[in-house]
């Protein structure tokens, strides 16, 4: 059931013209010592600072004209150093009789981002949950062919402070009908791993009591199999859910569905999660987006059993979504349940969800690459055939032999393994729209 589409009464319209970065930092995106020093030097008493840092995180304030709790001349001080809110604009779509909003929030550059607050009622078993997935690069590098932000390429990577104020944002939106954030996940825009300094003080500050204040549990990092990055945070051991995006067992297959694959098979992604999973004591959870005729076969769901036996992981099965430059859809109902049927009866805990939001473009970057602009007809043509060709090859059981994405961090092979097979990318990506400033 969808709703009208329409504008929040908050909304501002979305800037046209592309601007210049803002160099001053966000105040989300301070530590607490940040702020004391900052105080500090504008010659302010050490009290002030806990007024600074409650008008960030505790006064539903949206700008520095609103925190009447400081007086005018300092709010101006403050304001000439950090911006209150790192979002220039935001526009919401509404869908579901109103539980899941889609904000689109352009930066100051003009980049544009996207998060999806979703509301789960409770009942008399449950608690309610209110979940908010958020962006943590804009584009991203990785290039999944049936990832709407993967079309986009790599744009950048956010501030933290542009992480964390998606969140206050969804928090301000919440104020009115009563409710209040219970989970974070990073399953937006980007790849967190590739983004893993910025997304490390984002989840401080939001798993901070003195600041947000969410319990590390309550958040979720979802990545394509950055092995390095999933190694870093094992040594970290914080208590958050990991998510592996996984799409395929087999490496010919994922090579295609997650082009990392090439430089991080499939095997060493699992096993990285499985030290995860055993450093932390938390379940590791698998996203497995079921593509028609693509991974959705009873080998696939085989390979699937094998790879990830008496790991006691999670595998979530989700219907893709359609997006425009890909001549792949989901996979039948009744073939996604036969999948996890087959799962299941290997032993694997298995939920098969809704794509929430669909039809308001909730899937990961849909937005934004409206925004984009439509590809010219014929680049999509000829990119639906290259997939096509591609798919076949995989399916067939051949490896890629394009090189992996660039944009991954430094190779760094291991001792021993040999370089992956070469030959030039042919998958044209999409140019991108005039009008977004690059
Ligand atoms: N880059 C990270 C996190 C962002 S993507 C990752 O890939 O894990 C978050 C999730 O959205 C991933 O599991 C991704 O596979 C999924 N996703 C992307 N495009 C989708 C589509 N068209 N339909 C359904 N899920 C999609
Ligand atoms: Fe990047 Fe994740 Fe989309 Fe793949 S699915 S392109 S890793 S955002």
């Amino acid at each position: 059931m969808t709703d009208p589409v329409a504008p929040a009464p908050a909304a501002r319209a979305l800037p046209v013209v592309p601007a210049r970065r803002d160099p001053r930092p966000g105040i989300a995106g301070l530590t607490e010592a940040e702020v004391v020093a900052l105080v500090g030097e504008l010659g302010e008493p050490a009290f002030r600072s806990r007024q600074v840092a409650d008008a960030a995180w505790r006064s539903g304030a949206a700008d520095w004209d609103e925190v009447t709790t400081l007086a005018r001349p300092l709010r101006a001080a403050l304001a000439e150093r950090l911006r209150f809110d790192t979002v220039a604009a935001t526009t919401i779509r509404v869908a579901e009789g109103s539980t899941t909003e889609k904000a689109l929030h352009a930066l100051s550059d003009g980049r544009l981002v996207e998060s999806v607050l979703m509301h789960y009622p409770g009942g008399a078993d449950r608690r309610e949950r209110n979940t908010l997935c958020i962006s943590s690069q804009a584009g991203c590098a990785v290039g999944c062919p049936f990832c709407a932000t993967g079309e986009l390429g790599f744009e950048r990577d956010l501030e933290v402070a542009e992480i964390i104020d998606q969140v206050r944002h969804a928090s301000r939106r919440m104020v009115a009908p009563g409710r209040h954030l219970t989970n974070v996940v990073f399953m937006g825009m980007g790849e967190p791993l590739l983004a893993l300094d910025a997304v490390l003080d984002a989840a401080a500050a939001l798993t901070d009591p003195a600041r947000f204040g969410l319990g590390a549990r309550h958040i979720t990092i979802s990545t394509s199999g950055v092995v390095p990055g999933i190694e870093r945070l094992t040594l970290l051991r914080p208590q958050w859910t990991l998510a592996i995006s996984l799409h395929a067992a087999r490496d010919p297959l994922r090579d295609l569905l997650v082009p990392l694959n090439r430089r991080w098979p499939v095997a060493d992604v699992v096993s990285a999660a499985r030290a995860y999973g055993e450093a932390t004591g938390r379940r590791v959870s698998y996203e497995y987006v079921m593509i028609d005729g693509i991974n959705d076969t009873a080998t696939d769901a085989d390979a699937v059993g094998r790879l990830l036996r008496s790991s006691g992981a999670h595998v979530n099965c989700i219907p893709m979504n359609t997006v425009a430059h890909t001549p792949w859809q989901a996979s039948p109902p009744a073939r996604i349940a036969a999948f996890a049927d087959r799962l299941r009866a290997g032993g694997l805990g298995v939920t098969v969800r809704r794509n929430r939001g669909q039809e308001v473009g909730a899937a990961c970057g849909q937005l934004a690459a409206e925004q984009a602009g439509e590809p010219p007809a014929p680049t999509v043509a000829r990119r639906r055939e290259l997939l096509e060709a591609a798919s076949a090859a995989a399916l067939r059981g051949e490896r890629s032999f394009e090189p992996a994405p660039a944009g991954l961090g430094p190779e760094r092979r291991q001792p021993g393994r040999p370089a992956g097979p070469r030959r030039p990318a042919t998958v044209a990506r999409r140019r991108p729209a005039p009008s977004r400033g690059r």
